[in-house]
Order: structure tokens, then sequence, then C-alpha cells
């Protein structure tokens, strides 16, 4: 049976040929779903439990605090390394998007992430796959407006991930808070027994949310996007003052992240923290989500905005 590789073997090619052996090994990388699934089965008949981590690699400490996260809560970490094709437009930068998946694959084995599922070409999304998952509500606004592919693609995605990991919970990261919403409804809805954990965003020492494309940042863009996480603080701090009409806090916002160099604001939003309609009542818990361009790149981020007392 061919099984796994272990990280340390020269080109990551010796094959592990037996199951006693997995447990014996720090990290197991797995290119198909069956060797992924067998290696998944022995922690579930050890009464183990396992936490899912799906990602695009390029990976940060904002991928590795989720592989931290699971270990925390005592379980396996298995972590997906898939640059999803189908929450690209045509026009995006799926070609570009930075892959580094040896790097990679030594920072997931730092971290301690027990199994890893590298899938290549069409092993995991099969040539005449026709299948979409698509989530309304959550799904819909924000960024699926100017990404109108993209939340059926992660949707689709993430629940084949899911169906080929049968984790006992997985872990997203807020940084990306309306595809996390999306990813709980399709939980629920679709009754997967997986509990789905949102975890903090990491953010560089100057408050930029860590991200695979802030890579795509020039020396200047780098230094000006900053500014998308202290304005959206600044924003919140206009609303607990609650002085101000949201309309008009958030044409400040959007002028002030353009002066500050963003070339173009997607959108600034205020919204229910839980169905990302807009808020109506200031006693609701919110959430302020954004997105803007720094030159070519497109960043997004977001906070929540504490209940307020009244
Ligand atoms: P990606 O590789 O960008 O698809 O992201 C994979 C997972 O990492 C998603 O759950 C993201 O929300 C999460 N993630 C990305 N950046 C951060 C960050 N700065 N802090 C926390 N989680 C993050």
């Amino acid at each position: 049976m061919q099984y796994g590789y272990h990280i340390e073997a020269t080109n990551s090619n010796t094959v592990i040929s037996t199951l006693d052996n997995l447990r014996s090994l720090n990290m197991i990388i797995c290119k198909t779903k069956s060797e992924v699934r067998e290696a998944l089965q022995v922690i579930r008949d050890n009464g183990e439990r396992i936490g899912a981590v799906p990602t695009m690699g390029a990976l940060h400490n904002g991928h590795l605090s989720l592989v931290e996260k699971v270990k925390s809560l005592g379980g396996h970490a298995v972590a997906s390394i898939f640059v999803n094709p189908l929450q690209f437009g045509p026009h995006e930068d799926f070609s570009d998007y930075p892959r580094t998946l040896d790097s990679d694959l030594a920072l997931l084995k730092a971290q301690g992430c027990d199994v890893v599922f590298t899938p290549a070409g069409r092993e995991f999304v099969s040539a005449d796959f026709s299948t979409k998952i698509s989530v309304a509500g959550v799904g819909e606004g924000h960024c699926a407006n100017s990404r109108p592919q993209f939340f059926d693609g992660v949707a689709t995605i993430v629940t084949k991930l899911l169906n080929v990991f049968s984790p006992d919970f997985a872990v997203f990261g807020e940084k990306d808070y309306q595809q996390l919403m999306v990813i709980t409804q399709l939980v629920r809805d679709l009754d997967l027994d997986i509990e789905i954990i949102g975890a903090p965003t990491v953010r560089e020492s100057d408050g930029l949310a860590m991200s695979s494309r802030n890579e795509y940042l020039s020396p200047k863009e780098r230094s000006q996007a900053a500014k998308l996480f202290e304005t959206l603080n600044l924003v919140a701090e206009k609303i607990a003052q609650g002085r101000v009409a949201w309309a008009d806090i958030q044409k400040w916002a959007i002028a002030r992240l353009e002066t500050a160099g963003f070339a173009n604001v997607d959108y600034i939003n205020y919204v229910d923290a839980m169905s990302l309609e807009p808020i109506l009542s200031p006693d609701q818990p919110g959430r302020l989500l954004a997105a803007a361009w720094m030159g070519k790149t497109r960043l997004i981020d977001n906070i929540p905005i504490a209940r307020r007392i009244s």
C-alpha cells in the first residue's frame, strides 16, 4: 500500500508502508484522498480527536495559529495545502498565487501538525467535477459583490475537504470573517457533524493582518497597508461614541483610506456579527468588514464591535 511520506525523507519520497509506522512519525504527508483517509482512520481508531485546518499554502503565523489552536484543544491536526481553482475569478491571481510547499511543510512540522494533505493535479478535483455548493445570505454581499465566484468555490472545496477528513472540528481564521460565517452556515445546513471554530486574526507588529497576498506589496505599499486596520479601529471608536450617523462615518473612513494610499475601497460595512446584515440596533454585537485595494493587491480585514451598553 502506498501510504504517505515522511517530511524528513530525502526528496520527500520515502514510502511509509505500514500503518504501524504512522504513530512513530512526526508528520505524514499525503497526496491522495485514500492516503489521508487511512492516516486519519488510525487516529480515529485510537479514540483521538481530529482538527482540520484547510489552507492554500504560502503559510505564515496566521495559518500556524490555527494548527496551534487544534493542538491546544487536544486534537491531532490535519492541514491541507491546496490552491483552490474554484475560488478564483478568470482575471484573478490563481497562477501567480505564491506556492511555497517546502517551507510550508517545514513550518507545519515545526508547529506539530500531524497530517498534511497536498493533493496534486486532478486527484482532488476531477476533470468532470460539476457540483457547486452555494450559501445564500451570509455568502452574499461584501466580498461576494466583487468576487461573485469566491464563496461558492470556497464552500464547495471546504465541503469536499471536510468530507474527506471527517474531522471532529475544523479551525478557520476570523481574518476571513465572511468565509467563516459561510462555512458555519453550510455545516449547519448540511448536518455535517463537525464543530467550526473561529480563531483570532494574527497581525504584523503594525497591525496589518497577516496574509499570503501581503508579499505582493511593494515596500511603500506595505508601509501604507496598516492604515486599513488603523482606520477600522478609528471607525470603532466613532461608533462607540455614538454621535455620528453610520453613513457619515463610512464616508469618512473611505476618504481616509483613499488619502492613505488605497487605490479603491471595495466596501467598509458595519454589520450584525452573525447574519452580516446591516446593523439596525446599537445593542447588537457587530462586525466591521472592509476590503480595499493597495495598488494591485486586494486586502481585507475586520474587527468586532462590542455590544453597546446603553
Ligand atoms: P488561506 O490559505 O488564505 O485560504 O487561509 C487558510 C486559513 O487561514 C483560513 O481559515 C484563514 O482565515 C486563515 N488565516 C489566514 N490569514 C490569517 C491570519 N492573519 N490570522 C488568522 N487566520 C488566518
